[in-house]
């Protein structure tokens, strides 16, 4: 079972980064959104957001079980412990959580190295987190969200899968499967009043990018046309605006500073 952390916070109406109050909906108007990988990174600054706004929050994460209570207390979400490559535990993660307005499926891998080097089991590592985490989350959420004809499912891809990266075959290759999948459900889930978008994000600074030489990171700021690197908070604002904007589906906002521009 999804080991399920009881977070719940008695500081729901205190946004815990600005430290001002906020003005929440009630219960009813509440709106239920999923982040997976929310324990860090990106998905973290998302939850965070998303509970400024008033958002009733749900953080499923692999491994990091403290960086995932440590959100959740700070936001009033709840953590739940999930692998997304794991099919039973993602049906059984959202057995807990009911009914969902938002996902957003962040959950995600890397894998630097040549083609020659990478394993099949590292390949298939990585296309099962990055590929069948989304299509795991989205077949649980899906039932609730055809039964009330509304819903938003927003993507992370990377500017690597449009454009695909030297020595990152294998990720370029399952973020551009993100991109495929966003534009074919758009289209499938539209008339049911769900939308599909995707993110793009440039080299953001998060734990993925750790073992990046700084020398590298620097080269890649040089190299961005804003002359700087992403935030979380970049990609969490364009993931927000996504599951808020009701004239929008199949689309893939690029955040990354101009660094590739389709
Ligand atoms: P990160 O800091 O490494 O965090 C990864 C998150 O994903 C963590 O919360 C981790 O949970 C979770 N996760 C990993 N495997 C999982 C699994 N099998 N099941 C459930 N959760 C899992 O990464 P990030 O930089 O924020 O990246 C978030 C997304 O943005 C990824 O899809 C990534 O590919 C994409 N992206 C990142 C960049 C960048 O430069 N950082 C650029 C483009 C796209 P634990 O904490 O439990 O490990």
């Amino acid at each position: 079972n999804p080991a399920e952390d009881n977070n719940t916070c008695a500081g729901r109406a205190v946004c815990a980064a600005h430290g001002t109050a906020l003005s929440r909906g009630n219960g009813a108007n509440m709106k239920t959104v999923v982040i997976t990988g929310g324990s860090r990174g990106i998905g973290a600054a998302a939850v965070r957001l998303f509970a400024g706004r008033g958002a009733r929050g749900w953080v499923l994460y692999e491994k990091n079980h403290e960086a995932a209570r440590a959100v959740a207390r700070e936001t009033g979400a709840q953590a739940l412990c999930c692998d997304v490559a794991d099919e039973a535990a993602v049906q059984r993660a959202f057995d807990t959580i009911g009914s969902a307005d938002i996902l957003v499926n962040n959950a995600g891998v890397c894998h630097y190295g040549l083609i020659s080097q990478i394993t099949p089991a590292e390949w298939r590592r990585l296309f099962a987190v990055n590929v069948d985490g989304i299509y795991n989350c989205v077949r649980a959420v899906l039932p609730q969200m055809l039964q009330k004809q509304s819903g938003a499912i927003v993507n992370v891809s990377s500017m690597w899968g449009q454009v695909g990266a030297s020595c990152e075959a294998a990720y370029s290759a399952t973020k551009g499967a993100v991109l495929a999948l966003t534009k074919a459900l758009a289209q499938e889930l539209g008339p049911s009043g769900i939308r599909v978008n995707a993110v793009a994000p440039g080299v953001i600074r998060t734990d993925m990018c750790a073992s990046v030489a700084p020398e590298v990171m620097e080269e890649l700021r040089q190299q961005t046309p804003t002359g700087t690197l992403g935030t979380p908070e970049d990609a969490a604002q364009a993931i927000a605006y996504l599951a808020d904007a009701p004239f929008v589906t199949g689309q893939v906002l690029a955040v990354n500073g101009g660094f590739v521009i389709t």
